[in-house]
């Protein structure tokens, strides 16, 4: 943990604020929990989580992986749920502030690494803006376990010099994206949320000139014992995307041909059901 430079802070731990004696502040740390495999869980990770008082987490994030806090400590879901109480973003952020203005070590554990699509950044803005002391442990985002277990690298000698990580959502519908960079060839384009924009982000790619043939991959559950991979190609993104639901990535490029095979009687299966 960061010293702190507070020279009012006493050797017992204790911050003298106005002559009167108060608990040692406490801190948030911003945790990755990776993809949901816990071997994929940081060392750091794993020790912030062990002197954690209170773990507030997303739905991303496993049992297996949130018993690796103390017993006593409080856990928090801040999950997207269709019939509970959703936190909006800015609750998220009080509640990690106060806990920490408690005296609280805070684990906001985030599937993946909390720098990219997750929101992190806003919640480290609200740490600094009220003065907590705020801690950032990354994680294996989710593109790096789809791209391993597939056997299929994100950059490539001659194939994939660039790797572009987007967000396939947006508020309303299909997201506002440099289509004419992602459409170059040579280059991997990892889109993250986009399972349900899948048709939409293939036709534009396409438009913008990236070629149908080009191989695609989508990869549900990385890293967790129900994955499941889908091997295509741009042309036939969408219409695969529709058989599919959970936590997704769609990757496109041509270092994709390299993803191993074996799901495609999967997908023709699930096709069969979907339209049956
Ligand atoms: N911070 C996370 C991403 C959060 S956005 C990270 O770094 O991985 C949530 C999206 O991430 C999901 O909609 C999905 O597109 C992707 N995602 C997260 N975990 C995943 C997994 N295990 N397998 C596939 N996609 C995943």
């Amino acid at each position: 943990m960061a010293q702190s430079r507070d020279r009012s802070k006493r050797a017992d731990g204790l911050v003298v604020l106005g002559g009167k004696p108060r608990v040692r502040p406490g801190a948030v740390w911003l945790v990755g929990a990776g993809p949901g495999d816990p071997e994929l869980l940081t060392i750091k990770a794993l020790k912030a989580l062990q002197r954690a008082d209170v773990v507030v987490h997303d739905g991303l994030v496993s049992d297996e992986i949130l018993d690796l806090a103390p017993e006593g400590a409080r856990r928090i879901s801040v999950a997207k749920r269709k019939s509970r109480h959703t936190y909006a973003q800015d609750e998220i952020n009080r509640m990690l502030v106060a806990f920490a203005q408690d005296g609280l070590n805070v684990v906001r554990l985030k599937g993946g690494d909390p720098f990219i699509f997750g929101r992190g950044g806003e919640e480290l803005e609200a740490c600094r803006e009220a003065g907590v002391e705020c801690h950032v442990v990354p994680g294996v985002t989710a593109a790096l376990a789809a791209g391993a277990s597939a056997g299929a690298p994100l950059t490539h000698r001659g194939s994939a010099q660039a790797v572009t990580f987007v967000t396939g959502h947006a508020a309303h519908g299909e997201p506002d994206l440099d289509w004419e960079s992602l459409a170059r060839s040579n280059h991997t384009v990892v889109i993250y949320m986009g399972l349900s924009t899948a048709p939409a982000i293939a036709a534009r790619l396409m438009a913008a000139g990236r070629d149908g043939a080009t191989p695609a991959l989508i990869v549900v559950n990385a890293s967790r014992a129900d994955e499941r991979r889908v091997k295509t190609t741009l042309g036939g993104l969408g219409e695969a995307a529709s058989a599919l639901s959970g936590p997704a990535l769609l990757i496109v490029g041509e270092a994709m041909a390299l993803a191993a095979e074996g799901e495609a009687e999967a997908v023709e299966a699930l096709l069969k059901g979907a339209t049956a």
